[in-house]
């Protein structure tokens, strides 16, 4: 495979950004190698710098569910941009957005769009405090809530991709609030509430996480954590940053049934734009300024590019039966790569939930991110950058999900087969 191009920029790239990145696991580094520069992408494809072509899991890390450069969210940029980028003023289109929104999540009676979903975690945690008049939070080890301060504890894929046990730079004073529990384990929960319930504003959790690679909650582990946080008057907040729009319409909460007292989303709802939103109940809500007492604010929030973008995304995605299709082309992918690996007696196991899946080269169940950790990650490269020479573009870490979107086809998903069966064997 010839990289030329891609070398010679990630030499540029170095001079003058960090790690010639702008987001740390875009570097290879837990791969080893050089990232790839893109061109540009359409449909299922990416193409590089240098001409070669790749069918694409990454997604952008998730809001891609259409593909690249789906014709009605480009129509729908070109439109809003002609008409201005942004005014710092309302618009009609953002109220389309929070509508379409709100009806989607049953429990999201109101939402306030943001610009990232760091943001959006940030400030739900803000809200939550706020609101209950309590500071402690508690996190999964694993999960990732984006990048602010008090949740950059135990936080999964980019840190545990380095293994840096924390970022530098952050207080201890403000993760000190932060209590981290084992993902899937109702018994640590129950404990921690026990021994703290009136200083634990809120439980943040990822419904299925996506951020130590994909891990599914056991049965029964989210109506454990709705039910005690009812008893003890502590906000449930579901990051729904990956899993809103993905796993279903209505997200996670959907496919499980059980409702959130707030929601953060991002990724999806932006159509490839940057954006971010919290909501939740009404009564929640209602404390967010100028309503109520904490503050949030952004220059560039509810961007009418993002939101039509946003929109366009949501139009298409109710189309009937959508869903059901993404998940038998899922589930077809998922069977072709199991088999391709019990063939080459590869030990893996494969974890999904809709269209979002990790192939962790393991010998055990995965359920947590202690068992996740647990991973070969040196096989993990191999497989990654086989894949990469046929032709596969998948997450340069073990740690992270493979998206399948609405536009790969079934001569894609059967090319991904053939070539993992292919790369596992020379493994
Ligand atoms: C991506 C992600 C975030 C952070 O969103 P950004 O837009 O990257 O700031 C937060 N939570 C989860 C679950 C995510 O996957």
């Amino acid at each position: 495979m010839n990289t030329a191009r891609s070398t010679e920029l990630f030499a540029q790239a170095q001079k003058v950004i960090p790690g010639g990145v702008n987001s740390p696991v875009r570097a290879f580094k837990s791969v080893g190698g050089q990232p790839l520069f893109i061109k540009r992408g359409e449909g299922s494809r990416v193409f590089d710098e240098d001409g070669n072509s790749f069918i694409d899991y990454v997604g952008s890390w998730g809001p891609l569910i259409l593909g690249h450069a789906h014709p009605g969210v480009v129509e729908a940029i070109t439109r809003a941009a002609k008409d201005g980028t942004t005014f710092g003023a309302p618009t009609a289109l953002e109220v389309e957005l929070a509508e379409m929104i709100v009806e989607a999540v049953p429990s999201i009676d109101m939402v306030r769009l943001v610009s990232s979903g760091t943001e959006a975690l940030m400030s739900a945690i803000r809200l939550a405090r706020g609101f209950t008049g309590r500071d402690k939070i508690i996190k999964f080890d694993g999960c990732y809530h984006g990048h602010s301060d008090g949740l950059l504890a135990k936080a999964g894929s980019g840190i545990a991709t380095f293994g840096l046990p924390d970022s530098a730079g952050v207080p201890a004073s403000v993760t000190a609030d932060t209590i981290v529990l084992p993902y899937n384990n109702p018994e640590a929960v129950s404990q921690a509430i026990t021994a703290m319930r009136d200083s634990i504003a809120c439980v943040v959790v990822e419904p299925v996480a996506g951020n130590m690679g994909v891990v599914a909650p056991k049965q029964g582990f989210l109506q454990n954590l709705r039910k005690l946080c009812t008893e003890h008057g502590i906000l449930l907040l579901f990051d729904e940053v990956i899993t809103g729009f993905r796993v279903a319409y209505g997200g996670a909460q959907e496919l499980y049934g059980v409702a959130s007292d707030l929601t953060t989303l991002g990724k999806i709802i932006g159509g490839g734009m940057p954006i971010g939103a919290y909501g939740g109940r009404r009564d929640i809500m209602e404390k967010v300024a100028p309503l109520g007492p904490v503050y949030q604010a952004g220059t560039l929030s509810g961007n009418p590019v993002a939101v039509s973008a946003g929109i366009a995304t949501l139009k298409a995605l109710q189309e009937p039966g959508l869903y059901t299709r993404l998940l038998r082309k899922a589930s077809t992918l998922e069977q072709g790569l199991a088999k391709a690996a019990a063939d080459a007696r590869v030990p893996v196991h494969i974890n999904s939930v809709g269209s979002m899946m990790t192939m962790f080269f393991a010998p055990d169940p995965i359920s947590d991110y202690t068992s996740a950790k647990k991973s070969d990650t040196q096989k993990y490269a191999q497989f990654f950058h086989g894949m990469l020479e046929h032709g596969v573009y998948m997450a340069p870490s073990q740690f992270e999900a493979m998206f399948v979107s609405a536009v790969h086809t079934v001569e894609d998903t059967e090319f991904t087969t053939s070539a993992a069966a292919e790369v596992l064997s020379s493994m």
